[in-house]
C-alpha cells in the first residue's frame, strides 16, 4: 500500500481510487474489532510522543509558537483525548439494553454502535495538530477509516502529518491528503459516511453545500464572537487574569477565546485598568507583539484597528515585517464596526459596558449564537440567568474556555457557531451509528394479532396500543 507521502498531492481520479480502496478495506470488516481500534489510538499516541520535537518545530514555523504553547495547545489536548478513549472504549462499544413496552413483550431491545464507514476530517490551521487528531481519535475509536485533510495555511504541520502519521497507523485505513479548499471540495464530491469540519462559519457553509450533493452528514465546528460578560460583584483581578490568559494564547487565534468583553458600567474602568496591567505583565518578556499566521489574517486585523471608532488604551501597533500585532484593548467601540461585527481571531479585545442584565442579554442575543459564553459574577442567580437566557455552544461561569478541557462535556457550537459535538464518549457517538435492534423469539405468537381481525380483537388492540 502507498504511503501518504507518495500519494500527495492527489486529485480527481487518484482521489476516487484511494477513497474506494478505503471503502473496500472498511467493507472487509478490518477496522471493527476492539483490538484494531485500540492499536490505532496507541499509534496516535506514539506519533505525538516520538514526533514531539518535529511537531514543535512545525508549529514554530507555521505559527511562531514557543515550545510550551505548542505542547499546551497541540500535543497535550489530543494526548488527553487518547487517554480518555483508551479508558472508555470498551464500555462505549458495549451495546446498551433498553426497556421494551408491554405491547411488544416478550422481546429485548438494544442499541448497538456501528462504525459509519469512511469519514473525512477537515482541519483548520490555528491548532493544526490538535484539531486534526482530536476528531481522528473518536473516528478511529468508533472503527472508521479516515481521510484527514489538514489545513494548507499551516503547511509545515500539514506536511509533517502527511509524511509521518500513516506510519504510526493502519495505512490501509488512514489517508492524509494535503491541499486547499478546491481539493477539499473534490474530496467531498467522493461522498463520505461523515465529514467533520473545523473552521470558519463561511467555509462551513461551503462544506455543507459540498456535502449535500452526496448526502454526506456533517459535523461543523465553527467560530463566532464569544462574549465575556463581567458583572459588578466579580473579583476583577482574577477576571482580568483569566480573560487575558485565554485571549492571548496563540495570539488570540483560538475559536473559544473571549472575543469581546461586556462589563457592567460601574466596574468597566477598573476592569480595563486591570486588563491593561495584566496584559503588560503576561507579555513583559515578549517584544514586537503577537505573530499572526499570514498576511491575509494580519491585514484583516490591522483593518479592524484602522477602522475602530473606540479608544485604544493599550497596544494598537503592528509590525508588517513580522506580521506582529501588539495585544490591544479597544474601549467603547461602535457596535457596528468590523471589530464588533466579525469574529476577531487575533490579539484585539474590545470592551463595552452594559447597564443591566436585560440589556446585556438582548445585546448578545441580537447577534449570531456564539461558540462560547463566559459569565463572571458572584451572584449565581444572575450568572445562571445569563447562561439560561443566552443561547451558545457552551458556557463557563467565572473562567473562559475551560469547558473545552472537560471530556465529560460535549463540545460544539449552535446556530452559526456549528452543529454536532465531540470529545470523550460524545465524539465516539458522533462517529458511530446508533443502531436500534429489537429481538423476538418464536414463542407466544398470538394468532389474534394478525388479520383478519374480529371486532373484539380490534377493541382489545385499541386498548393496548
Ligand atoms: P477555514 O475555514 O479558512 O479553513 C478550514 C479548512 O477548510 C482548511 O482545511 C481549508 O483547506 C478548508 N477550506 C478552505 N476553503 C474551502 C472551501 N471553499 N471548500 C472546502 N474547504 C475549504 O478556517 P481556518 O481559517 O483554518 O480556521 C479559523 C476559523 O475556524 C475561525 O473562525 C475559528 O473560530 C474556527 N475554529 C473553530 C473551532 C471549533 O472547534 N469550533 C476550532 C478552531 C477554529
Amino acid at each position: 500500500m502507498t504511503t501518504s507521502a507518495t500519494v500527495s498531492p492527489l486529485s480527481g481520479s487518484d482521489l476516487a481510487s484511494h477513497v474506494d480502496a478505503l471503502r473496500g478495506y472498511f467493507a472487509a470488516g478490518r477496522t471493527r474489532s476492539y483490538e484494531w481500534r485500540r492499536s490505532q489510538l496507541e499509534g496516535l499516541k506514539r506519533f505525538l510522543t516520538e514526533r514531539e520535537p518535529e511537531i514543535v518545530a512545525a508549529l514554530k514555523s507555521d505559527l511562531g509558537r514557543d515550545d510550551f504553547e505548542a505542547w499546551f495547545g497541540d500535543i497535550a489536548p489530543p494526548m488527553g483525548d487518547i487517554e480518555v478513549a483508551l479508558k472508555g472504549l470498551k464500555s462505549w462499544m458495549r451495546p446498551q439494553h433498553r426497556r421494551v413496552p408491554l405491547t411488544q413483550l416478550p422481546a429485548k431491545a438494544r442499541i448497538q454502535y456501528e462504525p459509519l464507514g469512511v469519514v473525512l476530517v477537515i482541519g483548520p490551521w490555528n491548532y493544526p495538530v490538535n484539531l486534526s487528531l482530536g476528531p481522528m481519535v473518536p473516528a478511529l475509536a468508533a472503527g472508521n477509516c479516515v481521510v484527514l485533510k489538514p489545513s494548507e495555511v499551516a503547511p509545515a504541520t500539514s506536511r509533517l502529518m502527511a509524511e509521518h502519521l500513516p506510519t504510526y497507523l493502519d495505512r490501509e485505513a488512514v489517508l492524509v491528503v494535503e491541499g486547499d479548499g478546491a481539493i477539499t471540495q473534490e474530496l467531498l464530491a467522493q461522498g463520505f459516511d461523515h465529514a467533520f469540519f473545523t473552521g470558519g462559519t463561511e467555509i462551513g457553509r461551503k462544506i455543507m453545500a459540498g456535502a449535500a450533493a452526496t448526502l454526506t452528514p456533517v459535523t461543523l465546528e465553527l467560530g463566532g464572537k464569544s462574549p465575556a460578560i463581567v458583572t459588578a460583584d466579580s473579583d476583577l483581578e482574577v477576571v482580568a487574569r483569566r480573560i487575558a490568559w485565554v485571549k492571548l494564547m496563540n495570539s488570540g487565534q483560538t475559536c473559544i477565546a473571549p472575543d469581546y468583553v461586556l462589563a457592567e458600567a460601574p466596574i468597566k474602568d477598573e476592569l480595563v485598568q486591570r486588563l491593561q496591567s495584566t496584559i503588560r505583565e503576561f507579555t513583559a518578556q515578549e517584544n514586537g507583539g503577537k505573530r499572526i499566521v499570514n498576511e491575509r489574517q494580519f491585514s484583516r486585523l490591522v483593518g479592524y484597528l484602522e477602522q475602530t471608532k473606540g479608544t485604544v488604551v493599550e497596544g494598537g501597533s503592528w509590525t508588517s515585517a513580522d506580521l506582529a500585532i501588539s495585544p490591544t484593548l479597544i474601549v467603547d467601540p461602535d457596535p457596528g464596526e468590523p471589530a464588533m461585527a466579525e469574529e476577531i481571531f487575533g490579539p484585539i479585545l474590545p470592551v463595552m459596558s452594559f447597564s443591566d442584565v436585560d440589556q446585556v442579554i438582548s445585546f448578545v442575543n441580537g447577534r449570531s449564537k456564539p461558540l462560547g459564553l463566559y459569565v463572571f459574577g458572584r451572584d449565581s442567580r444572575v450568572t445562571n440567568r445569563l447562561v439560561e437566557e443566552i443561547p451558545a455552544g457552551g458556557a463557563v461561569i467565572n473562567h473562559c474556555a475551560i469547558h473545552y478541557l472537560m471530556p465529560s462535556l460535549p463540545f460544539g457550537g449552535v446556530g452559526a457557531s456549528g452543529m454536532g459535538v465531540y470529545h470523550g464518549e460524545w465524539g465516539f457517538q458522533t462517529f458511530s451509528h446508533r443502531k436500534p435492534v429489537a429481538v423476538k423469539g418464536f414463542g407466544l405468537d398470538l394468532k389474534m394479532t394478525y388479520p383478519p381481525y374480529t371486532e373484539s380483537t380490534k377493541r382489545l388492540m385499541r386498548k393496548l396500543f
